[in-house]
């Protein structure tokens, strides 16, 4: 159990189209494959998501703080010694994604090892979870249409619109044009990014009250301290921070200052053990869960899908589970196959998940 290596593969993968929200837009996932060996050949993955609009991360940054700070810091240690690993990953400030994935890819090699699941090394409470869909920046009747067709082709009935535009009725419009469409067969919820001010997203909430949104994500930032302690505290739904709040810290300071009122999980900022953490505090904050999406590919989906899966909590709200069908292709052997609008967790050991050695090949940037 012993971990004699750790590889940090940089690959590039192109989007169907664009995906564009108040931070930032995406055109190619230029994400980071990790592989952790170990002294039985077991190998454990997970891939790292570099955001460079919201965690500071890149490409190139990633496999360095890898190959140069992490991978000597950790290797010699055995899979049993994660707190030994997240204590080591610590002593380096940042870095989230690519801590996470070196830490996922240990709980995949344990459960390879062991045979075992890893849904079920971390909680086991059920085997699938509901998919909600995210929907980019586009106008109203091109919204519509992409949820129409998520819904019939995947099943999906929950969507997460990101808004943060000005004017603000642009995305108001979207959301009531969605509500119009399909009534109550749909849940709707809305993120913004920090794209408006405080007073911005009270406006907007206000023109969207009677539309039953689920809840109102990061609409303004964080560090617009008092503005958004009012803005919550007038919210008669919860008000989910995410990007605001990478480490447990942030979660305990936001939630006592009443600047959240629910919080979104990310495995590819958190991994799993930290993930963890943050799902107990929340517990004990009394806070709503949504597990997030990094626009993580397939292997960071069924991550997600796989800690989501492991708590009541985490996977009572449908799960950000669909970005990588944006995706023209993956790195995975066997698809993830989102049916009844619901995502199952893999029978495998370990995240349940093989790596397609041609398609890694294909898309990995570091030898022509
Ligand atoms: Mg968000």
């Amino acid at each position: 159990m012993k971990i004699t290596a750790i590889e940090a593969v940089p690959f590039a993968i192109p989007y169907r189209k664009p995906l564009r929200f108040a931070s930032g837009e995406v055109h190619v996932a230029e994400h980071v494959l990790v592989r952790v060996v170990t002294s039985d050949g077991v190998v454990g993955v997970a891939e790292a998501p570099p955001r460079p609009f919201t965690y500071g991360e890149t490409q190139d940054g990633i496999v360095a703080v890898i190959d140069k700070i992490f991978a000597p810091a950790i290797v010699g240690l055995t899979l049993l010694e994660r707190e030994v690993v997240t204590a080591r990953l610590n002593r380096t400030i940042g870095n989230p994604t690519a801590k996470s994935a070196i830490d996922m890819a240990i709980w995949d090699a344990l459960g390879r090892t062991l045979g075992l699941r890893v849904p079920e090394l971390l909680g086991g409470f059920t085997d699938h979870m509901r998919v909600s869909h995210m929907l980019g920046f586009d106008d109203p009747a091109t919204m519509v249409a992409e949820a129409e067709k998520m819904r019939d082709t995947y099943g999906i009935t929950t969507f997460k619109v990101k808004v943060g535009r000005r004017p603000i009725g642009l995305d108001t419009a979207v959301v009531r044009a969605l509500r119009e469409r399909f009534g109550d067969e749909i849940d709707l919820y809305v993120d913004g990014n920090r794209g408006w001010t405080a007073s911005e997203s009270a406006r907007a909430m206000k023109q969207m009250s009677d539309l039953g949104l689920l809840f109102a994500e990061e609409l303004c930032p964080a560090d617009d301290v008092l503005a958004r302690r009012w803005l919550v505290g007038q919210l008669d739904v919860p008000f989910i921070a995410d990007e605001s709040v990478p480490t447990p810290a942030d979660v305990t300071r936001e939630s006592l200052a009443g600047a959240m009122t629910a919080v979104s999980i990310k495995t590819a900022r958190t991994g799993f053990t930290t993930s963890r953490r943050v799902h107990h505090l929340a517990e004990g904050l009394g806070l709503e869960v949504v597990m997030g999406n990094q626009i993580d590919g397939q292997i960071g989906t069924a991550c997600a899908l796989a800690f989501g899966s492991a708590f009541p909590s985490t996977s009572r709200n449908a799960g950000e589970l669909s970005n990588f069908l944006d995706m023209s292709d993956d790195l995975l052997a066997e698809p993830l196959e989102i049916r009844d609008g619901r995502l199952h967790t893999s029978p495998h050991a370990g995240i349940g998940i093989e790596i397609d050695p041609d398609k890694l090949a294909h898309y990995r940037t570091d030898r022509s």
